[in-house]
């Protein structure tokens, strides 16, 4: 967190001021003698600490360069202590986790009562160490000439040569200690390793994380079979014998190494999705929903591990059908400037071998309305090797679908409906144009019978439902609003295709 610079001229900064030097050697009763310090630096100034050097000597190295041999090691999960003794350091930490915004992996703590307090150092998400006040009153920041008022329970960055003023007692962050005490660490620090409690922990949080973004429907909770996809009959053949029958009758392809992926592209709104949910359910599988976009856009760092738990999550609850919409969005061709997208591609080969290797009973369809973008290795057998066009519907297709989402609405025969599909037609309608104009249809049904004022008014009974039908005039207006509105828009256009 970034706090305000409360004064800029209180501090001389390089070097510092004297007396605040001798402040902080005078003070604290395990203050290193200054002659045995400077004995120690001078032995200490090659390449490495000398084997001669007493551990006495090394616990006596200045506290800015214990803690920055910590920080050559300094990770996101790390944490340093720093204060008197660890209990107190600790109890001070416990009321200052708000501030850490990550699982803390890794602890370190340094005795030293020398600066008078206790001070904590995290590294944060995008890679700066952060140095935490623990104590009761303000601290001061000296950063580059800048002077900041550090609260209890406040954060902030630091960076090499910015000092820490706990009441006059000095600490001078440095990135590298004056000689490498790598090997004496364990001597003036002690660390902690949590790792194996937490990581675990970081896992449930992913999978409930991840959770909130998949739509898990069994056959209960998706009811879409093929019969509510209209048209597209070559297409719903072949993802039976491909997809269908491998899912419900495993146990008739174990000799048979069958790909685990495919795609399905078309236009928008051609029915990728509605298709995916009908094969889930008529497989008989759980169907996972994930959209490609969201899945960039909120989990751009942490997506491996997202996409890692994203598959075991399918092969615990196998068979498993995956359904990744927007797949361009993460499997778009590779290149040498997105090392982010890089790195995505290549874990979703892995995680598509390793359900290879597996035989695992799990099956991935990526939806895209941009076939062409998508990574050469992804498209390849083994991989995603079956691809499906899903096209916008014929005369007949849209026959189907119209009747489809008609066939239990109160439609007036009197519509002329073959005229729409021809209309439709030749604006190259798709599925989801259908849909929307027969359900906005209904609505000015209800408009134009009154029903939505009762409804407003409170009046309304199931009984002024009688007789009601969607007229011819009720679809006139949702066409006309529909290509008014696919006219004006100037975003990609939903409901057409061709
Ligand atoms: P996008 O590429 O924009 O994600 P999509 O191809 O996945 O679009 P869907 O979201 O499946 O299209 O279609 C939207 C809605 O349109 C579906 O929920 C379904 O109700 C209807 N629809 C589309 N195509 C058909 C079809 N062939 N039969 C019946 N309904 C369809």
């Amino acid at each position: 967190m970034k706090i305000n610079p409360v004064s800029t001229t209180n501090y001389q900064i390089s070097p510092p001021p004297l007396s605040a030097k001798k402040k902080r050697t005078d003070s604290g009763t395990t203050a290193p003698d200054l002659n045995l310090l400077n004995k120690t630096y001078n032995q200490l100034s090659f390449k490495a600490v000398p084997a001669n050097v007493s551990l006495d000597l090394v616990k006596k190295i200045p506290l800015e360069d214990r803690l920055a041999s910590i920080f050559q090691n300094f990770k996101l999960g790390d944490l340093i202590l720093i204060g008197k003794n660890l209990n107190e350091s600790a109890r001070k930490m416990y009321k200052n986790t708000n501030v850490v915004k990550n699982a803390i992996k890794r602890g370190f703590f340094i005795a030293d009562d020398s600066i008078g307090g206790n001070l904590g150092f995290v590294k944060n998400m995008i890679g700066d160490t952060e140095v935490i006040n623990l104590n009761d009153s303000p601290i001061t920041l000296i950063s580059e000439n800048k002077t900041y008022s550090m609260k209890p329970q406040e954060s902030f960055y630091v960076i090499n040569g910015d000092i820490i003023d706990i009441n006059g007692r000095l600490l001078t962050i440095k990135d590298n200690p004056k000689t490498d005490l790598s090997m004496y660490r364990k001597n003036f620090s002690r660390a902690f390793d949590f790792q194996k409690e937490v990581e675990p922990q970081i896992e449930k949080i992913n999978k409930k994380t991840i959770s909130t973004l998949m739509q898990t429907a069994g056959k209960k909770s998706s009811p879409v079979t093929f019969a509510q996809v209209g048209g597209l009959g070559e297409l719903k053949e072949a993802l039976k014998r491909d997809i269908v029958y491998p899912l419900r009758y495993p146990e008739a392809y174990e000799n048979i190494k069958l790909d685990h992926g495919a795609i399905l592209y078309g236009p928008p709104g051609t029915g990728k999705t509605h298709i995916a949910r009908a094969l889930a359910n008529e497989a008989g599988t759980n169907f996972i929903s994930i959209n490609g976009l969201e899945m960039e856009s909120k989990w751009v760092g942490q997506s491996e591990e997202n996409w890692r738990n994203l598959f075991n999550e399918a092969k615990e609850n196998q068979p498993t059908l995956i359904f990744l919409d927007e797949f361009d969005a993460v499997a778009r061709s590779r290149s040498s400037n997105n090392e982010y997208g890089n790195n995505v591609v290549n874990q979703i080969l892995t995680l598509m071998t390793d359900l290879d290797n597996e035989n695992a009973n799990v099956f991935v369809i990526g939806a895209t309305n941009n076939f062409d973008a998508l990574d050469k290795a992804i498209i390849r057998p083994g991989r995603f090797g079956k691809h499906y066009e899903v096209p916008v519907p014929d005369i007949d297709g849209l026959r189907e679908i119209y009747k489809i989402h008609s066939s239990a609405k109160p439609m007036d025969e009197k519509i002329n409906v073959e005229e729409l599909l021809q209309k439709l037609y030749n604006h190259k309608a798709t599925g989801a144009g259908i849909k929307q104009i027969v359900n906005d249809a209904h609505n000015n049904g209800y408009e134009r019978a009154g029903i939505f004022e009762k409804m407003a008014n409170k009046t309304f009974t199931p009984k002024d439902l009688a007789g009601f039908k969607i007229t011819q005039e009720d679809i006139d207006k949702a066409y006309d609003n529909f290509i008014k509105y696919q006219n004006s828009s100037t975003r990609k256009q939903i409901g057409f295709g061709r």
